[in-house]
């Protein structure tokens, strides 16, 4: 991913002495490593976290902010990463009731046969995520009654027959990985630009650091270090060490916004060919369409038309009534999402995450794909292996909102 279009950083300066020594140094502060220096925290262990942006401010920004089950993997037979995700679902709701609300997700079908094996798969999806902290009683799941169906503006003169109801939590990205750094006590190094390591036959010893708001320089001293870079990682690995393996394939996905629809008031996710879900929800006093699949290269990546089309396409073949290209698009974004890489369409690679130790530096570990769903757990673990400690207040103690007061989704 290219350098030159990251943005100014803000005015302001850091209060941080010119040099730091902790026990892990964490560079990339997403939802990976604002995680990681929560948990770190938890077993008392000292560590810094270096972005050379804002926390929270990469791909776990440009999501589809749900905190899932992974109702595609239920059609794409992935099981145990769906039971997964469905446990670190409800840890979530227990430990950032603040950052999340449980919704009913209508999935559409067509035919009688296709409601019926919605109905069986829904039922095993809803059994299996019983766990629901804080699920508001009032919101029903299993088939929707044929009036409040007939109700919604989207059920007009469209292929769709009916729905059924499974739950899902959705969240707001950004702000809980800001959540999460601000639950540590880790040294923020945000802003700063990595310029180059120090290292010896151990490992990596020291990073040196340029503050990009007022230029001044910083050393960062650590014993062990994790590289959680998300989609950059392949670049940075390059331009630092001069690696030339790709670990990450990147796809790009897109999201628009439009204004809300009356009467479009519980989120639709539509099953569309080859696994894919093309979801509809309203949120924030708008209607948020996403979202697509195409793999990029590792460089600056544009959203291009045909990804908008695609889009509408799916909009006016399924939910026909509305007139979606009349309504201005009010915002639109894009995200890189960092897979692990395999052979194959990048639909069917896995969204699990992967640990890898560096070859050459022992006590490096460089985090490898995944998802907002399943990063706390995947945290918890590397934070156990680097420490030696388990830390059962992980699963239990509420985050800090970063900004004091939760936010207001609706
Ligand atoms: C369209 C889309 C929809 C998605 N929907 C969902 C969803 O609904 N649910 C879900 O669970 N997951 C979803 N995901 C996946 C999820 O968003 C990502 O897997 C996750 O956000 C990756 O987090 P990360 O911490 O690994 O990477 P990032 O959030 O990208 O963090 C990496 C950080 O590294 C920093 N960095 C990069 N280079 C450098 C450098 N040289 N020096 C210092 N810092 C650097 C960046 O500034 C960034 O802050 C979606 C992804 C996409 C793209």
């Amino acid at each position: 991913m290219s350098d030159s279009i990251w943005p100014a950083p803000p005015v302001g300066v850091c209060l941080l002495p010119a040099a730091l020594e902790v026990e892990v140094a964490i560079l990339g502060a997403g939802i990976h490593g604002a995680a990681l220096a929560r948990e770190l925290t938890l077993r008392g262990v000292s560590c810094a976290l270096v972005d050379r942006g804002e926390v929270g401010g990469g791909t776990s920004q440009w999501s589809s902010q749900l905190l899932h089950g992974g109702i595609r993997y239920m059609l794409t037979g992935d099981i145990r990463q769906m039971r997964e995700g469905l446990v670190e679902r409800a840890i979530w709701a227990r430990i950032a009731p603040h950052r999340c609300r449980w919704e009913a997700f209508w999935m559409p079908h067509r035919y009688w046969v296709e409601g019926l094996a919605h109905r069986f798969g829904i039922g095993l999806y809803d059994h299996w995520g019983a766990e629901r902290p804080g699920w508001p009683l009032a919101l029903e799941l299993g088939r929707v009654p044929r009036t409040a169906f007939d109700a919604d503006p989207r059920s007009a003169g469209g292929p769709f027959r009916g729905a059924t109801a499974y739950a899902d939590l959705m969240t707001w990205d950004r702000e809980l990985t800001k959540d999460l750094a601000a639950s540590s006590g880790a040294s923020l190094l945000d802003f700063h630009d990595p310029e180059g390591f120090d290292d010896d036959a151990g490992g990596l010893k020291a990073l040196r650091l340029r503050d990009r708001r007022d230029g001044s320089a910083r050393r960062l001293v650590a014993q062990r270090w994790v590289f959680a870079l998300g989609p950059w990682t392949d670049g940075a690995m390059s331009r630092w060490f001069g690696e030339t393996r790709h670990r990450l394939r990147l796809s790009a996905g897109i999201h628009l916004w439009f204004d809300a629809v009356p009467g479009c008031d519980r989120p639709w996710a539509i099953r569309r060919p080859k696994g894919r879900i093309l979801f509809v929800i309203p949120r924030d006093g708008m209607l948020q369409v996403g979202t697509t699949e195409r793999e990029v290269g590792d460089g600056w990546v544009p959203i291009v038309a045909a990804e908008r089309e695609e889009l509408f396409e799916a909009l006016e073949s399924n939910l026909p009534a509305i007139p979606w290209r009349q309504m201005p698009i009010r915002s639109e974004e894009l995200g890189v999402r960092p897979l692990v890489a395999a052979g194959g369409a990048t639909t069917h690679l896995s969204r699990e995450a992967t640990l890898e130790k560096h070859g050459q530096f022992p006590n490096l570990t460089l985090v490898l794909g995944g998802k907002l769903t399943t990063a706390r757990a995947l945290m918890a673990h590397l934070a156990t292996d680097l420490t030696g400690t388990r830390c059962e207040a992980s699963t239990t103690e509420p985050l800090t909102l970063w900004d004091g007061h939760p936010a207001q989704i609706r």
